[in-house]
């Protein structure tokens, strides 16, 4: 038979990757914001006709482009950004992918008109559906000004699964808000059908929120500042008396960028907690600052989510920078009589009785032996025997066989209180068996017959749960606990239509919902593997979801939804694990259909063998 097997023709590729990059309107005002920001502008303006349908026109005063840069632009992973693999690690900018422009360029008609410094006259290219229509030279100024028309002119589908204008403009002004909040020192101003919806002069943050909220908004806000290592936080939350019934004004940016993340949300509810009336939800705009190494890079253009490396440190760090905020500022009581749950008996050990602990004696310690000395084994016993007199000790026992008193080592037979050497207050017998350890509180490190294995602990927990659920929702419905008091979650009426969709699965999984109704739901019964605190943090990560997931990709609901709560459950990079519960993933994990890669396709261990290991050696 033939060959078979062709290159794609690039316009087709570009279309296919502008269904990953392009979901919306919204998306493309957003990626051509974050261009206008990598090239420095000062002032940004946003035209929409019908919601960005008919047209969006984003114009700059930016660093623009040569002649070649501006026909370059339009090819995929064209980009200035980054060069090599490593720039990845310390990016500065938003864009890296190089494939917005060649993407938008894929779906619609688009006009650029660009010059930079240097250029004396500007260039102007028109481009439908991947093909270049012209390129000419054009007046204009120092800037880049790019107008998008008729989004989804070639892909019928698309167009009609768009949502009505005022849907759709509502995704444009939330693209909007983040970008602008993520930089207040930049000019932004956007257009709707002729009129202006916001006109946001240069400013500091606090008035950037304000003038984007309202001006009553000043009085609400209460700095937030703390510095780590690991993370610079800044910011500001709302003042508990004036949490809203819904989750509108909650902001994080993690480098500038607008991130969600239902955990670290949690955070802030957690530092909010015992301030807020039921079924309220505090305000926040807050800026995490992170060395870039420390989060996944990969981000997806049109998610906005993130990975730290650290996540539970994170957690820790935020709820008491806001509490610490809180009761500065005079909104809570400044006594903080919260338990410290970390001096708390670990359950595992509530009822075992306490064993009488053990006088700790270092049978191998011997005053007199020189450093030399055949005992060996602890440190602190050369540090003693670096102080003890050079001079032979023996000398002082001239007159004993040399058989019955030759060394340290016959010392070892002289009775000692107690013979096992054990400060521990708990009998530890299960963990006795140690062929597991934990790395940076982010590995499980084992060893393996032919060398070792290291594997990422998230990832690992992620599949076993993964397929645990999968199993759930399609083969056995899973057992639920009762919840004492039913609980109840407050939704918007976008997010209690997406919930009633997902409800049957849902239950299958050990939910059991007592109400669905307009703006709340009510749980009477969850799943066994969590507990009631995390209900809230699932359900959000779970919308949020599939709110990003772009709908027609293949991936089925169920197999979504056993990823988004799997993901949410797992035990986050950063936590401790004992040696049982690294045991427990290790074993579980094996046990799994496709041990080797979590549920997005992406690598849980590694193993380097001993002849790797020789060869280093080499
Ligand atoms: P990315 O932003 O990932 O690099 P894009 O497709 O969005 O990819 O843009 C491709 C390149 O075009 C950018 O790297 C940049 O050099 C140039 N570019 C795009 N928009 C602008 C702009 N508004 N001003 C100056 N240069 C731009
Ligand atoms: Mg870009």
């Amino acid at each position: 038979m033939s060959d078979v097997i062709q290159l794609l023709p690039d316009h087709v590729a570009n279309q296919i990757a502008a269904g990953e990059v392009v979901q919306r309107p919204a998306s493309v005002i957003k990626e051509l914001l974050e261009n206008a920001i990598d090239a420095q502008a000062s002032v940004i303006q946003v035209v929409i006709k019908d919601a960005g349908k008919t047209q969006i026109q984003v114009v700059d005063n930016g660093l623009g482009m040569s002649l070649t840069d501006a026909r370059m632009a339009f090819e995929r992973h064209a980009t200035s950004k980054i060069k090599a693999a490593e720039d990845l690690f310390s990016l500065k900018t938003k864009g890296f992918r190089g494939e917005a422009l060649a993407s938008i360029a894929a779906i619609a008609h688009v006009e650029l008109k660009t010059k930079n410094e240097e250029g004396e006259i500007g260039t102007c290219i028109k481009i439908e559906g991947s093909e270049v229509i012209s390129q000419d030279a054009c007046v204009c100024k120092q800037g880049t000004s790019v107008s998008v028309k008729n989004l989804f002119y070639n892909i019928p589908a698309r167009r009609n699964f768009l949502k009505s204008d005022a849907v759709e403009t509502r995704h444009i002004i939330d693209e909007f808000q983040r970008v602008a909040l993520a930089h207040p020192q930049i000019n932004f101003s956007l257009f709707h059908n002729g009129s202006e919806l916001f006109q946001l002069p240069e400013t500091n943050l606090r008035q950037r929120i304000t003038n984007i909220f309202g001006g009553k908004t000043n009085e609400k806000l209460v700095p937030v500042n703390e510095d780590t290592e690991i993370v610079e936080i800044s910011g500001f939350v709302s003042k508990p008396e004036f949490a809203k019934k819904s989750r509108g004004e909650q902001f994080f940016f993690v480098n500038n960028r607008f991130i969600k993340s239902p955990y670290l949300n949690h955070a802030i509810s957690a530092a909010f907690e015992g301030l807020l009336k039921e079924r309220t939800y505090p305000g926040y705009f807050l800026y995490l600052n992170v060395d870039p190494k420390s989060i996944d890079i990969n981000i997806h253009p049109t998610k906005t989510e993130i990975k730290f490396d650290d996540e539970h440190s994170l957690y820790a760090i935020l709820r008491s920078a806001v509490k610490h905020s809180l009761g500065q500022f005079n909104v809570a009581p400044v006594l903080d009589f919260d338990r410290d749950s970390s001096l708390d008996t670990p359950y595992d050990y509530k009822d075992k009785g306490p064993e009488v602990p053990k006088v700790e004696v270092d049978k191998n310690f011997n005053p007199f032996k020189n450093e030399g000395g055949s005992s060996g084994g602890s440190g602190r016993q050369t540090h003693y025997s670096k102080k003890a007199p050079a001079a032979s000790w023996e000398s002082l026992y001239s007159g004993i066989k040399d058989q019955e008193f030759s060394g340290g080592n016959q010392l070892e037979q002289i009775e000692v209180e107690s013979e096992e050497v054990s400060g521990s207050l708990f009998d530890k017998k299960e963990e006795e068996e140690k062929s597991t350890f934990q790395l940076q509180k982010k590995y499980i490190v084992s060893t393996l017959k032919s060398g070792i294995l290291v594997i990422d602990q998230h990832r690992a927990h992620t599949r076993i749960l993964y397929e645990e659920m999968l199993k759930n929702i399609t083969i056995s419905a899973a057992v639920s606990q009762q919840l004492l008091f039913p609980l109840k979650l407050q939704f918007s009426s976008n997010e209690i239509v997406m919930l009633k969709e997902l409800k049957d699965s849902l239950e299958q999984t050990g939910f059991v919902f007592s109400a669905l109704e307009k703006d709340f739901i009510e749980i009477s019964g969850i799943p066994t593997l969590i507990t009631e605190s995390e209900v809230e943090i699932l359900l959000e990560q779970l919308l949020s979801d599939f709110e990003n997931e772009v709908p027609d990709n293949g991936f089925s609901q169920t197999d979504l939804m056993a990823k988004s709560l799997a993901r949410s459950m797992a035990v986050k990079s950063g936590t401790i694990l004992n040696n049982i519960e690294q045991q427990h993933i290790v074993n579980r994990l094996f046990a799994c259909k496709e041990p080797s890669v979590n549920p997005s396709n992406k690598s849980v261990f590694v193993t380097l063998t001993v002849d790797e290991l020789d060869k280093k050696f080499m």
